[in-house]
């Protein structure tokens, strides 16, 4: 069975990182309206990915 979370939580990190090294405005401690976007969705899909990795 395909890890479809897995998947998506591997394409926000993706594409956070391609915005980060396009992006002038995003650093290692702030980010534009676009960076913060996609960095809260990858770690939302991270956190949702670990959390059923390691159930309690
Ligand atoms: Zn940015």
């Amino acid at each position: 069975m395909p890890d479809d979370l897995y998947q998506r939580y591997q394409a926000a990190h993706r594409a956070h990182q391609m915005h980060a090294a396009a992006c002038t405005s995003c650093t290692d401690r702030a980010r534009c309206r676009d960076g913060a976007r996609l960095w809260e969705s990858f770690t939302r899909l991270q956190d949702a990915y670990l959390q059923r990795k390691r159930p309690r």
